[in-house]
């Protein structure tokens, strides 16, 4: 019998969690549908080998999900979406300084029972001075084990999954192929996406202020159509988020929708628009 198991792959950002999930499954991974109307709700990807079985589950922000809006709510998220799985990896991003993000994510992980595994990721970018190994070492009695990858180049990912293979038993998949539950709803899965995206795009006019919010879905069989809105407090980030002609919303709204295609293997039409709400966060709570 092939040993099973379960693996969240947590971090920030950018990170490489989406890369290293491509290079393990040597292709851009086709995520099974995170939106309603379709079958299923769920995101994993499961890869094999001859010792063994791992549903691996790409955690869109689980973290960063509420906290930059809300930093009481993400303690009561994380651990939920820990609980059920057996090994989490922690991914960071060596050739960037280590910040409050990194921080947040390592409490988290730090309240589950799983297998714990910090992957220093990008060593291809990062080496010798480069590099921020010397921000983590003091985490690394926390972990089970400690690894340095490059996702991007394939190196030591096949040392990564028999390091996961070890900390596995013999048994049978708990889960149908593609069907691990990641505790979110498509709404909010898929305003995550466009949270992360907009993150990524903004983090560094406006770290605190943005929050993303999924209004309508509706699978027109040829497309998907979803109606989103960045939400902002303030009528000088709403300029920014829109960006000199509109440029800023196209780019977070262009690379949502690639990544909700990727994931869905369905053609997306997302309409993403930018609101001021000076009482948004209550309507987060
Ligand atoms: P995620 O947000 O954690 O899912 O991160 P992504 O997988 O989307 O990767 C973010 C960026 O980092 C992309 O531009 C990747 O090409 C890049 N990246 C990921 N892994 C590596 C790596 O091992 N080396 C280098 N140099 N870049 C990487
Ligand atoms: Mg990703």
């Amino acid at each position: 019998m092939k040993k099973y198991g379960t693996v969240a792959i947590m971090g920030r950002p950018n990170t490489g969690k989406s890369t290293l999930l491509n290079t393990l499954m040597n292709q851009k991974v086709a995520i099974t549908s995170p939106l309603p109307q379709t079958t299923r709700k769920n995101v994993s990807v499961r890869y094999e080998d001859e010792k063994g079985i791992i549903d691996f589950v790409d955690t869109p922000g689980i973290i960063n999900k509420v906290e930059d809006l809300i930093g009481r709510r993400v303690n009561l998220e994380a651990p939920k979406a820990l609980g059920s799985v057996d090994v989490i990896i922690c991914l960071v991003d060596i050739s960037r300084e280590k910040t409050d993000e990194e921080n947040k994510v390592i409490g988290i992980i730090r309240k589950s029972d799983a297998k714990k595994i910090l992957v220093y990721n990008k060593i291809d970018k990062a080496i010798g001075s480069k590099d921020h190994l010397a921000e983590y070492n003091y985490l690394e009695d926390e972990f089970d084990k400690v690894i340095s990858i490059s996702a991007i180049k394939n190196k030591n990912v096949k040392s990564l999954i028999n390091l996961i293979m070890d900390f596995l038993k013999e048994g049978k998949p708990k889960y149908g192929k593609g069907e691990m539950k990641i505790p979110m709803t498509s709404k909010e899965f898929i305003a995550e996406i466009i949270r992360e995206k907009a993150y990524l795009f903004l983090r560094k006019e406006i770290p605190y202020s943005v929050a993303t919010r999924v209004n309508d879905v509706e699978d027109k069989e040829d497309v998907i159509v979803i109606k989103a809105e960045i939400l902002t407090n303030n009528e000088r980030y709403k300029k920014m988020i829109i960006g000199k002609q509109g440029k800023k919303i196209k780019e977070i709204g262009y690379n949502a929708r690639k990544e909700l295609e990727l994931m869905s293997g369905r053609k997306i039409y997302l309409e993403l628009v930018v609101r001021v709400d000076k009482h948004w966060m209550e309507s987060f709570s």
